[in-house]
């Protein structure tokens, strides 16, 4: 059984009996990983205290590749991030990361996913209060290029408009945009609104750009489209805060 040593960021725990813990991790180099952590409850382990979601460092395992659960035995911590988790909107924005990747992720190594995770959860620790939830999209958003599941936000699916000068819609089911005139009337997207959002897609900040309309319709996006109709509890966290 090889023993392997990777940049690991926390995604999820569990306890699993007084003193061990179960960990999902996303690593650099293995994909997504389940880990036993023994003893990592105990007050006098080396690991107590280390393991909390969000944390990343370097992680050493004995990787079976015939199983699902491996043995930690090794983390050298280099990231906590625990500011995420005194914040009760920063930590559910973190979650719904996390539970993006949770999901959605592929089995293979993804360094680019890893990537846009660690930028994602960075920039929710240093991101002003009132711009977590827009921040918190933009980088859900940019997940789910990553992972493969973007609308296409390049003009009208039917007729081709650049949708530059005109307002349309996103048609949530189909991941694409169709402009005013070829869906019958309704709540229409602004052009200016449009370039937000193609701007958040493209990978800018934009965090604090983001309407509370936008983020409600990013949010429909990934919960149909990308999450397959599943109910991301930490997504409809965020959405009651913004909603207040
Ligand atoms: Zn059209």
């Amino acid at each position: 059984m090889p023993i392997v040593t990777t940049r690991s960021i926390v995604l999820q725990t569990h306890a699993y009996s007084d003193t061990s813990k179960i960990l999902r991790l996303l690593t650099m180099d293995h994909g997504p990983q389940s880990v036993m952590a023994r003893g990592a409850l105990r007050p006098r382990s080396r690991l107590s205290g280390l393991l909390e979601p969000f944390a990343e460092g370097a992680a050493t395992f004995y990787l079976k590749p015939d199983r699902d659960l491996h043995t930690l035995s090794g983390f050298d911590l280099v990231c906590e991030r625990q500011a995420l988790g005194r914040d009760l909107k920063r930590y559910a924005a973190a979650s719904v990361l996390c539970e993006l990747v949770l999901r959605l992720a592929p089995v293979e190594h993804d360094p680019e996913l890893f990537h846009a995770l660690t930028t994602g959860l960075d920039s929710l620790m240093s991101v002003e209060a009132v711009a977590v939830s827009g921040t918190a999209v933009a980088a859900a958003w940019t997940l789910v290029d990553v992972l493969g599941f973007a609308p296409d936000l390049g003009g009208c699916a039917r007729c081709g408009d650049p949708l530059v000068e005109r307002g349309g819609r996103l048609d949530v089911r189909e991941g694409s945009l169709v402009c005013d005139q070829c869906l019958p009337p309704g709540a229409v997207l602004p052009a200016d609104e449009i370039r937000t959002l193609r701007e958040v897609a493209s990978g800018q900040p934009g965090g604090e750009a983001l309407s509370s309309r936008q983020i409600h319709i990013l949010v429909e996006f990934i919960r149909h489209h990308a999450a397959e109709g599943i109910r991301l509890r930490s997504l409809d966290f965020l959405l009651l805060e913004e909603a207040r």
